[in-house]
């Protein structure tokens, strides 16, 4: 038998991917499953970007390519970062990853020395924790109240610091909460970083899935300050209904830059070429598409938080942006069905599968528990039918 590592044996499975495989399990029997458990959005990648990707294969975009992408992208991906964010970065300080995923990961090997602390604030995606533990850190979770919105406050942030943190993970809009910040609350949230100088990991992924009218606001705009500190990470999954390109992107200070560039070179060389044609012409091309996605995912928002409402004992925030609801369930967590009692929301999703055939996703992996985390990327259709469906399951826990 071979032995695993240790790091290997405290990787825990993913929840959210457990739950989809249990909810594609019941499907190929035949069931008629709803899914609010998945975490992309469901429509098709647009048609002109696509086409770019297939053009990128005709013109044989299909060597390796460059460890921190080819020009033409990180070009694209500079003048985006200047005309959206008000971020100026040189060429070398933008590197192309493998997702968002890859440039997070490849940021905590960068800047984490073993047993180094990284704040991740709670609710949280839930791969912060595991990549930090990977990078042999030690995730510290720091709480968020739902009476805060979710959000971080500085004076909290400043009292999880110690002389053993490196960095902190801020994730706006936020999957699962969906909670983001104002220009001027994550100003003060830089200021923090700076006056401690440690680093800020800044998940954007989500910016152009805001639903507040506001303008999203990068932490390294917002304090100007704090841009030394800060490693801003974006990509085109969610934005651009992209999730199987797999491309993101990291922009920061040119030695942690060119570091990622150089662990990437060791995992997976590049991403294809013409996969990077495709996502130049996502960023450059015409954006209509993606503010449709956005004005439909605020409808779909609307239509859910209006059908959970109707739910006696359902409580749930307004989130910001991104496409997740996250109420709170405590109501019906102590309750039993056919003598099983119900001891927490994981256990209370696996109910709602069986027996309401909708799947979604405890709140506890991602820090929050007592909550269930609802994805509403599907159809509005499949949303009221859902939650009618969630609506009738739960009334008959006793
Ligand atoms: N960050 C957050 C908060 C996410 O929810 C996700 C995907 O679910 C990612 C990063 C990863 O995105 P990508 O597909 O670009 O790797």
């Amino acid at each position: 038998m071979i032995k695993l590592s240790q790091r290997a044996q405290q990787m825990k499975p993913s929840a959210t991917l457990g739950m989809a495989a249990k909810a594609k399990k019941l499907k190929a029997e035949g069931v008629d499953v709803i899914s609010f458990a998945v975490g992309e959005p469901d429509f098709d990648t647009p048609l002109h970007i696509r086409e770019a990707g297939k053009k990128g294969i005709d013109e044989g975009l299909t060597r390796y390519t460059p460890s921190n992408g080819i020009p033409e992208l990180r070009i694209a991906v500079r003048e985006k970062l200047k005309r959206e964010n008000n971020l100026s970065y040189s060429d070398e300080e933008i590197v192309v990853t493998c997702g968002a995923k890859q440039a997070i990961y490849n940021a905590l090997q960068v800047i984490v020395d073993p047993g180094d602390e990284v704040i991740v604030p709670a609710p949280y995606w839930v791969s912060y924790p595991d990549q930090v533990l990977l990078a042999a850190g030690r995730p510290v979770i720091l709480a968020t109240s739902e009476a805060d919105s979710f959000r971080v406050k500085p004076d909290k942030l400043a009292g999880a610091i110690t002389p053993r943190t490196r960095a902190v993970i801020l994730n706006y809009p936020s999957n699962p909460t969906g909670s983001s910040y104002s220009a001027e609350e994550i100003r003060q949230l830089g200021e923090v970083i700076a006056d401690r100088k440690i680093a800020v990991i800044s998940d954007e992924v989500y910016e152009k899935l805001l639903y507040t009218g506001e303008r999203h606001t990068s932490i390294a705009e917002a304090c100007p300050r704090c841009k030394e500190y800060t490693i801003v990470v974006n990509g085109v999954s969610k934005s651009y209904a992209m999730t199987g390109w797999r491309m993101g992107y990291a922009a920061g200070p040119r030695d942690v830059i060119s570091k990622i560039a150089e662990i990437t070179g060791q995992q997976n060389t590049g991403i294809p070429g013409f996969v990077q044609k495709a996502c130049v012409e996502a960023i450059r091309g015409p954006q209509d598409e993606v503010e449709r996605m956005r004005q439909e995912f605020k409808a779909r928002r609307d239509l859910m938080l209006e059908a959970l409402a109707s739910i006696r004992g359902m409580r749930c925030h307004v989130p910001d942006g991104a496409f997740y609801l996250l109420p709170g369930v405590e109501a019906w967590i102590g309750k039993s069905w056919n003598g099983n009692r119900i001891p927490d929301a994981d256990t209370l999703a696996e109910y709602l599968l069986e027996e309401a055939h909708v799947a979604t996703v405890g709140g506890d992996p991602f820090g929050a528990p007592g909550f269930l985390r609802l994805s509403y990327a599907t159809s509005r259709q499949k949303i009221e039918e859902g939650v009618a469906r969630l609506s009738k399951a739960l009334s008959r826990l006793a």
